[in-house]
């Protein structure tokens, strides 16, 4: 986890973290090369109130930094994925 995670882990009872980060998984942040990955993969939190749409960042894939695309994930709705 990111220290970010840590800390909301740290003060935020465990079931809300846990739904913080299921919200979180969903959330892809897209390079224009196509490289996905998902907000928490990448170390941060997207709460249902949280506000941004672009994340500027570099891609692993392609090297670039630049503005990725936030957006949630229509396909990534299986519930009882995670352990
Ligand atoms: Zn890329």
């Amino acid at each position: 986890m990111s220290s970010i995670q840590k800390f909301i882990a740290a003060i935020l009872p465990r079931r809300w973290v846990e739904s913080l980060e299921a919200e979180s998984r969903l959330w892809m942040v897209r390079c224009s090369c196509g490289c996905a990955r998902s907000v928490w993969e990448m170390g941060g939190i997207r709460g249902k109130a949280a506000g941004y749409t672009r994340w500027f960042t570099k891609c692993p894939q392609c090297g670039q930094r630049s503005w990725h695309k936030v957006s949630r994930d229509p396909q990534a709705t299986s519930p009882s994925h995670q352990t």
